[in-house]
Parts: structure tokens; sequence; C-alpha cells
């Protein structure tokens, strides 16, 4: 048994929080958008939350946390989606969002603490010298750098610069490990995969540095068309006009856009499929000249509307947004994630709307992908019984496009279904006693578990909290 009040006693002169509702509070994340975690995590609870305001300090609750046995699972926004930030094994949760300084700001990058949220950080660079990060998620307000980094993989840029996978997009990394005596280290290059999107199960990170870009005051734009399939057909033209600079492309069917964009509404036209769009100033001349040549309706343009007051970023009607906008309307809206590889994204995209229809809705992301420029998709889905949500993933698999199950806490189910040896390993060096995030991380809990066998893996740990 861990003694959580001799802890608390260990960690005097550190912010510590131990009551329950508060505990609980900052225990969730966003996991309650899949029926199926919601009903798997709902009573997932820590024992007490540690919020350090530096590096010592997390140096600090590390040790003591090896030294009493303690697991933790560390904290930025609480923003995810798939529980990842969800203390499966009780403990501690280590809120990073106090360490949330810019310290440095330099041609092209960024040096910050991990918890700085991610709009902040944006408007520090931009304020300082016209840069901003290359791109974000769609919970820029509210998310940090460090859980971007560490459970994020793309977001709105990401037609430009690709994902966080992709080399460059990260700089260098400075990671504590759990560790008796915890080491610093500075991870660059390659190394960097060792942490990125392992949902701190191998490291604490406490500081970032980012590459960025020029900043603009992007154009919202919303595009109407009667055919969804129209509407990506102008979707994928403008993500192949290399001449356009955008920061954003997400065609969305109907009827989301009227039913679920209630801010937007006296704007759009019931029954239109929409492209949301954010696109430099520079390039609206030419970007209206392709709209008329696919026909399209704009329907919305932030530098023509009186006052943007009350009306959301436009990137806060995509990415999971669009999800959570629905979800506000109809609760038994879920989603999947889905790759529609190129070249034939296109293709892919209309075999699944026709065999479809309107049990799933289309939503689909433009980004640059291996170099490429293909769509993800964040189809919201009419949820009934895990059973059919099973089917449908199967027959988009079947139809050639790959599945990120978002219904599932682990790395591995919600990913590539198969172990990351390259984390694994890293993990074996600086988590000797599995004290970080467990659960999230099968080939660490069960390495034996076969990803073929079509089963799904039920962490031990949550059987406390059943
Ligand atoms: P948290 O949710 O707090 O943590 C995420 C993971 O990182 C957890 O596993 C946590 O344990 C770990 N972690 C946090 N801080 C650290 C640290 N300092 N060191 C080590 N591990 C750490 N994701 C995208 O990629 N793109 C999107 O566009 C996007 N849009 C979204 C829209 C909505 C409405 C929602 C609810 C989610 C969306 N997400 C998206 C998922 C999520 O917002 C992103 O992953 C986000 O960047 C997470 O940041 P956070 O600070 O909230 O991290």
């Amino acid at each position: 048994m861990v003694d959580y009040a001799l802890i608390k006693k260990d960690l005097e002169g550190i912010a510590v929080e131990d009551h329950p509702a508060l505990v609980k509070q900052k225990s969730r994340d966003f996991y309650w958008y899949s029926p199926i975690l919601k009903s798997q995590l709902d009573n997932v609870t820590a024992d007490l939350v540690v919020s350090p305001v530096t590096e010592e300090e997390v140096i600090r609750t590390l040790k003591v946390a090896y030294a009493h046995g303690a697991p933790i699972t560390p904290r930025g926004g609480g923003t995810g989606n798939y529980g990842q930030a969800m203390p499966l094994s009780g403990g501690i949760i280590l809120n990073m969002a106090n360490m949330n300084k810019v310290k440095q700001i330099l041609p092209g990058r960024v040096i910050a603490e991990t918890g700085v949220i991610i709009s902040e950080l944006d408007k520090q660079t931009k304020a300082h010298s016209g840069q901003e990060l290359r791109f974000h998620p769609s919970t820029a307000q509210t998310a940090t750098i460090g859980g971007f980094i560490a459970g994020g993989s793309g977001g709105v840029g990401s037609i430009t610069w690709g994902g966080l996978r992709d080399l460059g997009n990260i700089l260098r990394l400075r990671v504590i490990t759990m560790e008796a005596e915890p080491r610093i280290l500075d991870l660059t290059g390659w190394d960097l995969q060792k942490v990125s999107h392992a949902y701190g199960t191998n490291g604490i990170i406490t500081e970032v540095e980012m590459p960025l870009a020029p900043a603009y005051d992007w154009v919202d734009v919303i595009v109407g068309y009667d055919d969804f399939m129209d509407a990506v057909g102008f979707a994928d033209a403008l993500a192949h006009s290399n001449g356009l600079l955008v920061k954003e492309i997400a065609p969305i069917a109907a009827p989301a856009p009227f039913d679920y964009f209630t801010r937007h509404k006296p704007y759009l036209k019931e029954g239109q499929s929409v492209v949301v769009i954010m696109a430099a100033p520079h390039s609206m001349g030419p970007f209206e000249a392709l709209v008329s040549r696919y026909k399209g309706d704009i329907r919305f343009r932030s530098d023509k509307v009186e006052s943007m007051k009350g009306i959301p970023h436009a990137y806060e009607l995509a990415w999971n947004h669009t999800t959570l906008r629905a979800l506000k309307i109809d609760p038994s809206i879920t989603y999947l994630q889905v790759q529609y590889p190129a070249p034939d994204h296109v293709a892919k995209v209309r075999k699944t709307v026709e065999t479809f229809h309107g049990e799933v809705i289309g939503h689909l992301e433009f980004m640059r992908f291996d170099g490429t420029i293909q769509c993800s998709g964040l189809p919201m889905v009419r949820y009934t019984t895990a059973e059919r949500l099973e089917e449908i993933i199967r027959i988009h698999e079947d139809l050639g496009c790959p599945i990120f199950n978002p219904h599932r806490y682990t790395l591995e189910e919600g990913g590539m279904k198969q172990t990351d040896t390259v984390q694994l390993a890293f993990k074996k060096e600086t988590d000797p006693k599995g004290l970080l995030n467990p659960g999230k991380m099968i080939a660490w809990d069960n390495p034996d578990f076969d990803f073929k066998a079509g089963k799904n893996y039920l962490f031990q740990g949550l059987a406390a909290f059943m």
C-alpha cells in the first residue's frame, strides 16, 4: 500500500491537492467522447494532484514517488480524447500546467516550458517577431505544448507542415526520467520519437524547442456545396494549389454544418456541406478565383463580417471540435479517425460515403503526409452498439482506409496495433519500476499480448475502479 499522507509530507513546499472532488476533476480528460471509454474509465481517479512550478520540483516529486512506488500520470490541459491523461492505477497526477514560461524566442524557433497554453505561446511569438508555431491542435486555447507533443499528432497547419512525427517539427525536448535519481535528458533528431506521442509513459517533458513559421492574420472562410463530394473535390484542388497559402482545409458533410455550427448558422444554408478554410490575406484574391472555377458558394469570410464577437475561430469548427459541436447537439454521436491514403484518397472517400449514407457523417482534414497531400478523417458516427461500431471500423479497413481507433486507451490499439520497440526500449531505461502512466503501453504490461488475435486489451489495474 502506498502511503499518500506520507508522500504529501515528503513533498512539503510543492503544491499538492488531495481533496477528492478536485483530484477527480484533474483525473479526467475528454475520454467521454467515446461511449466505450466512458463506460470503462468513468470511475478512474488519482490520490493526489501535484503541481510543480519548476524543474527542480518535478525532479523532487519523481524522486519521492519512485521511493514510495507511487504511479505518476502527467497532465497538461487534459484535452486528450482517449483517457491518455487518466490515472488507470490511481496515484499522482503531475499537473504540468504551471510550468508555463516562454523562455526564448529566436528567428525560426522558440524555447518554452512544457505547460504553456499553445495560443499563449503563439501570441508571444507573434508579438515578439511576427512568428507562430507551424501547426497546432484545434484545442490551442486550452491545450499545453507538452501535452500536444506527448498526446497529439497534428492539426491546423498540417496541410503545409505535416505532423509531429515528421523530422524537424520538434527540435528538442528536455525530459526527466523516473528513477531513484532522476536524470535530465536533452533529446534531438530521431531520439525525439522515443517520447513524442508516448502519452508520458517514459519520461516527463519539462522544456520544448519548437520551429516557427511566419505569422499571418489568417482569414476564416466557409465555402458551401450542395454535394459533399463536390466539396471534397474543391478541397483537394485547393490542397494541390502550390501558390495558395492556406493553414486549414476541412470538408464537412451536411447536415453537420447547419445543425451543429450554431454561431455560424446565420451564414450557412440548410442541407449544404462546407469546406472550412484558413487562408493568408494575400492569397484571398487567387483563392476567390479557384472557388469560382469550382462553383463554390462563399458563405462566410472573417474579413468581411462586421464583428467576430461571439463567433469562434474557423479552426474551432474543425479537427475534433467538429465532433464536440455535434456532441453538444446530439449526444448519441461519436467518431472515428480514418486515413484515406493517397493517391486515390478522393475515390476512397467516395466509397465510404456511398457505403454508409447518413450513419457516418463525413469530416475530412487535408494534410501533407510523407510529403504527399492526402486526407485523414474524423467522421461522425451515429452510435448504436459497440458491435456496429466495430463493423463500421472493419468495413473502412476493407475499403483500404486504416482506422486509428479513438475508442481505446492504449498507445498500440489507438495507433499502429503493434509494439513501438523504440518507445518500449526507452521505457525500460527511464522507468524501470513502470510507474509512469501505467496501463497505456501494452508492450510493457503484457509483452505476450497478441495484437493479431482481434481481442481488446483490458488493463488489470482498472479492476480497482469497477
Ligand atoms: P493532456 O490531455 O493533458 O495530455 C495528453 C497526453 O500527454 C497524456 O498522456 C499526458 O499524460 C501526456 N502529457 C501531458 N503533459 C506531459 C508532459 N509534460 N510530459 C510527458 N507527458 C505529458 N489532437 C491533435 O493532435 N490535433 C487536433 O487538432 C486536436 N483537436 C482536438 C479537439 C478537441 C475538441 C479535443 C477534445 C481534443 C483534440 N485533440 C487534438 C486531442 C488533444 O487536444 C491534443 O492531443 C492536445 O494537444 C493535448 O494537450 P493537453 O495539454 O490537453 O494534454
